[in-house]
């Protein structure tokens, strides 16, 4: 793919499905989620300016509807939108062009790519019961997207190492390394532990202080835990991996001790705009390991890069079968063909691409906090 396309349909394609910032900033004053100046200095030296962040985002989220397919579902998205409006109004980054993007697969996945860009999986959302529960989801994707933890991960890669004088908007051959290197880092082995446990903690902060019940992420994720139970040894094994069920006891954990207690779960409206049905993990179709690939040719695995791993990523993908944590990295030190296949992140994916643009304004979006209760 030439990289001219890469970057530019997906900038212009994607605008009518943006929150426009003024709705953004009428909500943004409701609340600050601590620490986002500090690690502004943190990031300095990564040199990626906020459209260069656009940019990035642009061209990533191509390669993850390109991979997976984009429901053709005007209602659905728009809904993902309100819900994911709500929440990225009052995260700390509300002028983002936020854009949420359902992807056409039974796979159980998320995935926040930089500048705004959240994807969520068909087969999430029909796993997923209220919309408290979405939001947990959400909630934890944006926070990757605000702490920039999408960022930094292409800081550290070594794949993408920067002249002194070189920049992403000033270099299409560093854009495109950035571009797959982050498409990796999100999309195959997941942030790190750390990043993980702050978006699973500032998410469910997020998602309390619009009045959603901050239980919801935990609930998706114990249902997901079940999902697993029936299926074969080696994902039962992974299933009842500690990294999940201390990731659950840390949720209740930061609840209780910041007493959150908002008590939102809007489960009728949720069931009135998603009415999926969730595809058993065992009988999901899959495309090869390691393709990844944009065409979902499953021939042969792409070599591996010679990036150190992550330690003990758990994502929303890490929890899955076979899907991540220690699994996962010893699956990708061997050689690509050697990888296992993980159904929820090698699920095949539909073949439309293309995004549904919504567009919706301020006073959308204060009807539907109204309608829901929320804040
Ligand atoms: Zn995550």
């Amino acid at each position: 793919m030439k990289r001219q396309s890469l970057v530019g349909c997906a900038v212009v394609a994607l605008l009518g499905l943006t929150i426009p910032a003024h709705a953004g900033r009428q909500f943004g004053q409701l609340g600050k989620i601590g620490g986002a100046v500090k690690k502004v200095n943190d990031l300095r030296e990564l040199q990626v300016t906020d459209q260069e962040e656009a940019q990035l985002g642009a061209a990533v989220s191509e390669r993850i509807r390109a991979r997976y397919g984009v429901v053709q579902d005007a209602a659905v998205h728009r809904y993902l939108a309100m819900v994911g409006g709500v929440l990225a109004a009052a995260s700390t980054r509300p002028a983002l062009p936020w854009t949420f993007i359902v992807l056409d697969t039974d796979g159980v996945n998320a995935f926040a790519a930089p500048g705004g860009y959240v994807h969520v999986t068909r087969g999430a959302l029909a796993l997923i019961q209220d919309e408290s529960e979405l939001a947990g989801v959400l909630g934890h994707e944006i926070i990757h997207v605000t702490e920039k933890h999408t960022i930094r991960s292409i800081q550290k890669s070594k794949a993408v190492q920067m002249g002194a004088a070189e920049t992403l908007s000033g270099s299409s051959a560093l854009l495109e390394k950035a571009v797959t290197a982050t498409y990796d880092n999100i999309v195959d082995k997941g942030f790190g532990r750390e990043e993980e446990n702050e978006s699973d903690e500032k998410g469910l902060e997020l998602a309390n202080r619009v009045g959603y019940a901050p239980s919801g992420l935990g609930e998706f994720l114990t249902r997901l835990k079940d999902r697993n139970k029936d299926a074969t040894e080696k994902r039962g094994l992974f299933a009842s991996h500690p990294e999940m069920q201390s990731r659950l006891d840390n949720l209740k954990k930061e609840i209780a001790a910041k007493k959150l207690a908002s008590t939102a779960t809007l489960a009728d409206r949720y069931k009135k705009f998603i009415t999926y049905t969730p595809t058993p993990v065992t009988e999901i179709a899959t495309v090869a390991a390691g393709s990844a690939g944009l065409t979902g040719d499953t021939k042969k695995a792409e070599p591996k890069k010679e990036e150190p791993k992550k330690k003990g990523g758990f994502g929303l993908s890490r929890m899955l079968p076979g899907g991540g944590g220690e699994k996962q990295q010893a699956q990708v030190t061997g050689s690509g063909s050697a990888r296992g296949v993980d159904p929820e992140k090698d699920a095949k994916g539909g073949s439309n691409p293309n995004p549904v643009p919504v567009t919706i304004a301020a006073a959308d979006l204060a009807a539907f906090k109204k309608e829901g209760g929320l804040r």
